[in-house]
């Protein structure tokens, strides 16, 4: 099995809607490290797992100063933005999205 990693860091904003009072609820932004994991059992005509780039492209370049709520049609907290980016890379089977120091979201398939 190949297995590789892409970190992004993305700029955007958010605001959460949640069933109880939090300042989380207030539009504000994270500078958010995600890292992206991918394992293939073959390799692809060109060599890899996956074209470090394609990843990039396809996740920094949608979401990054961005506004999620507009983005993703999901109330974007980091557990559901780590099941949303495992969902667009076909060789990803795990996602964790910091999205402060200290508070980090893992999603695996
Ligand atoms: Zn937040």
């Amino acid at each position: 099995m190949y297995y590789v990693t892409k970190r992004l860091e993305i700029a955007g904003s958010h605001r959460l809607d949640l069933s109880y009072p939090s300042k989380c609820e207030r539009l504000h932004g994270h500078n958010w490290i995600i890292t992206i994991y991918c394992k293939s059992e073959q390799l692809n005509s060109d060599g890899m797992v996956v074209d470090f780039k394609h990843i990039k492209d396809k996740i920094h370049g949608y979401l990054d100063h961005g506004n999620f709520n507009e983005l993703l049609p999901f109330n974007p907290t980091a557990e559901n933005i780590a099941r949303w980016v495992t969902e667009q890379i076909p060789q990803c089977y795990k996602t964790s999205v910091q999205e402060s120091e200290g508070n980090i979201a893992i999603y695996e398939i």
